[in-house]
């Protein structure tokens, strides 16, 4: 459908940020212009969530949730204790649009630039279209279109190779999700990956090969070998593949540089820098970012200055380098240790773990918990992680800084 050409918002892109992004302006009464590549589509990647961080209204998008939820960094699972989520995709996607007004249009296209003209913006699409609009915001994916993300250490991957399929014997135990099992027959270590996988009913399993940061990243051909080794020797190979995933992105980007434009999602840095999840924390900040945008427009401020201000404030920014110098620690760690690197992180009291993966905790309890975290560390753990923090005085410095700094303990559950 075609409307004016004009406006008061446009979003690049139709991923679950833009859409949700999209949708929530549309229903604060903004006429809102969606562009992609496609029309609205069931996002195409298998995205899982801790229960308890997706917004209450999306709980009903979830296509299934698993109470036993394990880790294996050793022969013995550790349990916990936290549900996690798989969303239906369609189902979210339905749930998003419908919460939308009339104001919503989509338009499949795909931007090439912008340009400032004075009280709007034009947006030139790569056919030669031309809209205008109050506010762009950039929702195109990892990287960025109009603010490319920076990647001050040269980006590091997470890859995945994953398959679902249907199993004449269990390849994890009926009725649980296996969040990171890096139990392996001691013939492929390097580099270090892990399995993660879903019992989804019947005979039916989701089990993927996951390299959880490299650089570079592992590759496809590997991660696939490597996943069809890991099933045979556990005598559960797949008797019958369903579907396909290959999943690569960047995790180590920088804190976005506020720019002319507005980004959101993947394209704005919000990919938890160590366990590269997104969805969920997008869909929270939605609403919030969507009443900053739509203050500022009602007010006559700048919508793109207080949207910068929701998605990064000063704090998260420092958090941020908090969290670049967990990577540069877990890129610096030798194979064998990752596996140690995690039994002493689900060691942590579950508030603390659960704290550090929480993209909203603010630098001072995160270095903390960092801080804890290598006192309790094996010494095969210790030194590389030491290693790594001295290599990055600048980094280390702020980190250890903010946690001197009396920010607020994160509290025991
Ligand atoms: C296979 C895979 C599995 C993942 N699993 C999880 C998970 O389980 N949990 C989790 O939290 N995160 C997961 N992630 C990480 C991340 O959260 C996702 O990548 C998520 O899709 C990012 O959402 P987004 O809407 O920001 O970007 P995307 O989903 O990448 O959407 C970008 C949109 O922009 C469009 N677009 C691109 N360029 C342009 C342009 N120039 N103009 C207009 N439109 C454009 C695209 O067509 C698309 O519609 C996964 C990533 C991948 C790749």
């Amino acid at each position: 459908m075609q409307g004016s050409e004009h406006s008061d918002v446009l979003v690049m892109g139709g991923g679950p940020t833009g859409t949700a992004l999209a949708t929530a302006l549309a229903r604060r009464g903004l006429h809102v212009r969606v562009v992609a590549p496609h029309p609205p589509t069931p996002f195409p990647a298998t995205y899982g969530a801790w229960l308890d961080d997706l917004p209450g209204w999306a709980h009903g998008c979830a296509a299934q949730v698993w109470t036993d939820v394990r880790v294996y960094t050793g022969p013995q699972p550790t349990p916990l204790h936290r549900p996690y989520a798989l969303l239906d995709n369609a189902a979210l996607l339905d749930t998003l649009l419908g919460r939308a007004d009339a104001g919503l249009e989509w338009t499949v296209g795909t931007v090439l630039r912008t340009e400032d003209a004075g009280t709007e913006r034009i947006i030139h699409g790569v056919n030669g279209e031309r809209w205008t609009a109050g506010l762009v915001v950039d929702a195109s994916g990892h990287g960025g279109t109009l603010t490319p993300t920076a990647y001050p250490d040269g980006p590091a991957f997470q890859t995945a190779w994953g398959l679902t399929a249907r199993f004449d014997r269990p390849p994890i135990a009926p009725g649980s999700m296996s969040w990171m099992d890096y139990r392996t027959d001691g013939t492929a270590d390097t580099p270090p990956t892990f399995l993660y996988a879903m019992h989804l009913g019947g005979d039916r399993y989701f089990v993927e090969e996951t390299s959880l940061i490299a650089q570079p990243g592992v590759n496809r051909a590997l991660l696939e070998a490597r996943l069809h080794a890991r099933l045979e020797a556990a005598g559960t190979p797949p008797r019958e593949i369903l579907s396909t995933e290959w999943v690569a992105f960047p995790m180590n980007g920088a804190a976005p540089a506020p720019a002319a434009d507005l980004s959101f999602g993947a394209a704005a840095g919000l990919v938890h820098p160590i366990s590269g999840f997104q969805v969920a924390t997008s869909l929270n900040v939605a609403e919030t970012l969507a009443d900053a945008i739509h203050g500022a427009i009602l007010a006559g401020t700048d919508p793109v200055k207080a949207g910068w201000a929701v998605l990064w404030p000063d704090s998260r920014r420092a958090a941020r380098e908090v969290h670049l110098l967990g990577v540069r620690a877990l890129l610096g760690l030798p194979a064998d240790a990752l596996p140690e690197f995690f039994r002493a992180f689900f060691q942590l009291p579950p508030a603390q773990w659960q704290a550090f993966l929480d993209p909203a905790t603010p630098a001072g309890p995160l270095a903390r918990i960092m801080l804890r975290l290598f006192a309790q560390a094996p010494g095969g753990v210790r030194g590389p992680l030491a290693r790594a923090a001295l290599a990055q005085p600048g980094a280390s410095v702020k980190a250890l800084q903010a946690a001197w700094r009396g920010a607020p303990q994160v509290q025991n559950r």
